[in-house]
């Protein structure tokens, strides 16, 4: 059989033309939409009345890469602890921006809490939980006042969970009066992409800046995720902050999150993404951090951290030697990135390959910059290590995991460190 190989295409995408929007703390800059690349952002779990349970926190996800940390600001606590858990921050060297998340009373905090208002980076606003009846417009646009105020963007961030009960009713009547009335589900759609538009309109009448306003409709199944946002993108040119609301615990909560944004930024849609993990009791809330830069790098979208490359392990490995060396590369990968990222630029391209027997063990590390084939059952107790593409050396015998770290450590000092450069 012939193949055309014009028809082979690459997975290549263009993305959609945001406007960009600048969220700043002193000298940490991050650019959402434009052509700046998707950042990945993150949420705590601790009270942020616990001042310095958070700032511990946030210190942990912006160290794990969280570009951007919201935390909730849902009481007069919350809202009194947000400057002294910046100052932690600070004390700390940390300058991730801060967001705040406010719920039904973020008018009130962020008018009687100023120097909250000021300490957050951005507020995120549900335009849902904002207030009832005539009281919504008023609470509102108090909001808006101290994002103007402040000089800080906001996120319009509606949720099919809390969605606007009066907007929903209004445009159910309108549907009601059409010859052919949409279905339920359409009505939904309908509902979240208008209350975000119109919230943000309201905002810009109000005087904030077109710049400074991203969008979100959230909502918890893959389908109607993907379905809202191909409609929400081409309604206007707001940047689009993506995630899967309530997505779940371990494997169905990272599957859901990365069948839907796959889509989503594969179409160009997309500038911001959090993935909304339920954590598992003890669990590590960074996972969250480490999925959305996983979906990102292995789209192809971003780098972040060197990828290590495994087999899964078959009959011919029955012992667990690679799949302990894999794991321990991985977390010793991860554990040396944010210092790797200041001293060896360029070191998150690398890739590792930690391969379980001889069938694609060569193989495979002769592709990456540095790989180790173990030993199957029954084969001989050697491990060649490839590097760039050539054997090396071979390992031998109880301290194979160390070695091999301490080879990968010189590989990136010499490739990516001063080493590296030319001489002038
Ligand atoms: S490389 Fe070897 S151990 Fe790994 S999956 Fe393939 S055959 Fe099995």
């Amino acid at each position: 059989m012939l193949i055309d190989l014009n028809e082979i295409s690459s997975g290549s995408l263009t993305r959609r033309l945001a406007r960009s929007v600048t969220i700043r703390y002193q000298d940490q800059v991050v650019q959402v939409g434009g052509d700046a690349p998707v950042v990945v952002q993150s949420m705590t779990n601790t009270d942020t009345a616990d001042v310095i349970a958070t700032a511990i926190q946030v210190k942990e996800l912006a160290r794990a890469g969280s570009e951007l940390v919201r935390i909730t600001v849902n009481n007069e606590a919350a809202a009194a602890s947000v400057p002294e858990i910046r100052a932690q921050l600070d004390k700390m060297g940390v300058q991730v921006p801060l967001v705040g998340d406010f719920h039904y009373n973020g008018h009130r905090l962020l008018t009687d809490f100023p120097a909250c208002a000021e300490a957050l980076s951005k507020y995120r606003i549900n335009p849902g939980n904002v207030g009832q009846g005539a009281k919504r417009d008023t609470q509102f646009a108090q909001m808006i006042e101290m994002a103007c105020r402040y000089d800080k963007p906001v996120r319009i961030g509606v949720n099919w969970g809390s969605l606007d009960q009066a907007l929903l009713a209004r445009i159910m009547d309108e549907n009601a009066q059409r010859s052919v009335p949409l279905s339920a589900q359409t009505v939904m759609y309908s509902a979240l992409i208008t209350s975000a538009i119109e919230s943000a309109h309201q905002a810009e009448s109000l005087g904030l800046g077109r710049d400074r306003i991203i969008l979100s409709c959230k909502v918890s199944g893959v389908q109607d995720l993907i379905a809202v946002y191909r409609q929400l993108a081409k309604s206007c040119d707001y940047p689009l902050h993506l995630g899967l609301t309530e997505a779940g615990l371990g494997s169905k909560g990272i599957v859901a999150s990365t069948a839907a944004l796959s889509v989503l930024l594969q179409e160009g849609i997309g500038d911001t993404i959090r993935i909304s993990l339920t954590p598992e009791p003890g669990g590590d809330r960074c996972k969250e951090v480490y999925v959305g830069q996983e979906i990102l790098q292995t789209m192809g979208l971003r780098k972040f951290m060197p990828m290590v490359i495994a087999c899964p392990g078959c009959g011919r490995t029955t012992s667990t030697v690679f799949q302990e060396l894999a794991d321990d590369i991985q977390s010793f990968l991860r554990e040396q990135m944010p210092q790797w990222k200041l001293s060896f630029p360029g070191v998150e391209a690398m890739n590792v390959a930690v391969m379980g027997c001889i069938v694609n063990g060569p193989g495979e590390s002769k592709h990456a910059h540095i790989g180790i084939s173990l030993p199957g059952t029954g084969e001989s107790p050697a491990a060649p290590v490839f590097i760039d593409g050539v054997k090396a050396m071979t390992l031998r015998g109880e301290n194979i995991a160390q070695e091999f770290q301490k080879i990968v450590l010189d590989y990136v000092q010499t490739r990516y460190g001063q080493a590296a450069l030319p001489k002038v």
